[in-house]
């Protein structure tokens, strides 16, 4: 079969939620993924920075296949062997008290709207059901009921209503708005440190520390949705670690299994995920063994191979030559560490499917950006080839 057998496959099997560019990906190592023609690609988006690792990094794939071969899924029903150690590593690496472990992003993001509004009940004195949670126009969270009821975006909510209330939705970037916002039912603010699905749009300089003491002051809770920016993509282990920002709770997955399974969390101190109680809330699949198996070695491959470190050294040379591009499309470069993103003044969708003829994948966001976002693996040489397609291709008319 050839590439466009696939493409009628999807289009005929697959309800169409999206629109991919017609590459069909076989096999992938590192910074680099293979077509089922042999054609070869570097990588740019790392499937939305879960592949902070590289593709099929080995490391990654012994642990998980040794734990395959042991025992996949128990269940919280009963305790296993690998859970109490993946929390135990995860919460001393990101100095929380305590987290909740689930599968996709959305869980994560959702169990920590639950955990606010039960603290806000509990803890702040909010009358029932009247918790609110503020977020930012241009926020994005995943794609469950509640999750699109505070989205801006009008085509997230279309036809899928009604929706959940509570959420009060703030220009991003404006620490005032946010203080202007909260009232005494406000129990959270819930912010991304960069808008990744926004269009990598990076808020102003004290941005995070302002709004983190805004609501130390209100007695709200800041809540960092760390899913994308997480694990060393911005060049620092968290986004909110660039302003020295400790949230009370922070959402985490992608990376954290380094692409080869789903795995998310949320974490928090005990004041906030202590007031949990069995039944509260739940997942078939949270904090199942092999999961836990394979993000233990994934935060491992972070710390252990340095790419934090790499991200922050190699996303200021890539951005820097980004920058240095003299093309009258190009509006803004942005971003930090190794996720930046070029604002165009026209469509990008063209100017990624140019990049893909010339073996480079990258997609466009929110219309008129273009995302470079690869593994935290890349070497300079390979930014360097890279560069010299992006290059002509955003120059062209
Ligand atoms: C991707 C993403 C999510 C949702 O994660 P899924 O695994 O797709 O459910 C939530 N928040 C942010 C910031 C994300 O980038």
């Amino acid at each position: 079969m050839h590439s466009q057998d696939y493409i009628q496959l999807d289009a005929a099997y697959s309800a169409c939620t999206y629109n991919p560019l017609d590459v069909v990906i076989e096999r992938g190592e590192g910074v680099w993924v293979y077509d089922v023609d042999g054609k070869k690609y570097l990588d740019c988006l790392a499937a939305y920075s879960a592949v902070n690792q590289g593709h099929c990094h080995p490391a990654i794939i012994d642990a998980m296949y040794a734990q395959m071969q042991r025992v996949t899924l128990t269940s919280r029903a009963f305790r296993n062997a690998q859970m109490g150690p993946f929390l135990k590593e995860l919460c001393e690496l990101t100095g929380y008290d305590k987290a909740i472990p689930l599968n996709s992003g959305a869980e994560a993001v959702e169990a920590a709207i639950k955990s606010a509004r039960k603290w806000g009940y509990l803890v702040k004195g909010v009358a029932d059901n009247q918790a609110e949670i503020i977020v930012c126009n241009g926020n994005f969270a995943g794609r469950t009921t509640t999750i699109i009821s505070f989205s801006s975006e009008p085509q997230y909510k279309a036809d899928f209503g009604p929706l959940t209330p509570g959420f009060k939705l703030i220009p991003y970037g404006d620490a005032a708005a946010l203080e202007a916002a909260i009232t005494p039912n406000t129990v959270a603010f819930l912010v991304e440190p960069i808008q990744g699905e926004g269009g990598v749009v990076v808020p102003p300089d004290g941005y995070l520390r302002a709004a983190a003491g805004v609501c130390a002051r209100h007695n709200v809770l800041f809540v960092a949705d760390e899913i994308q920016t997480g694990f060393g993509r911005t060049g620092k282990l968290f986004g909110c670690d660039h302003e020295g920002v400790r949230p009370d709770m922070i959402t985490v997955g992608k990376a954290l299994s380094g692409g080869f399974y789903p795995v998310s969390a949320v974490l928090a101190d005990n004041k906030i995920l202590g007031l949990f109680k069995p039944g509260d809330h739940g997942s078939t699949f949270g904090g199942n063994p092999l999961g836990a198996a394979t993000a233990r070695a994934a935060i491992k491959v972070i710390q252990d191979e340095g790419l934090i470190a790499r991200s922050a050294e190699l996303g200021a040379y890539f951005k820097g030559r980004l920058a240095r591009i003299e093309s009258p499309h190009i509006k803004e470069v942005r971003g930090k560490g190794l996720f930046i993103g070029v604002e165009l003044n026209i469509p990008a969708r063209r100017f990624a499917e140019a990049l893909l003829e010339a073996g480079i994948l990258c997609k466009e966001t929110h219309k008129t950006v273009l995302r470079f976002a690869p593994p935290l693996v890349i070497k300079k040489d390979e930014i360097d080839w890279a560069m010299s397609h992006i290059e002509p291709i955003l120059m062209m008319r």
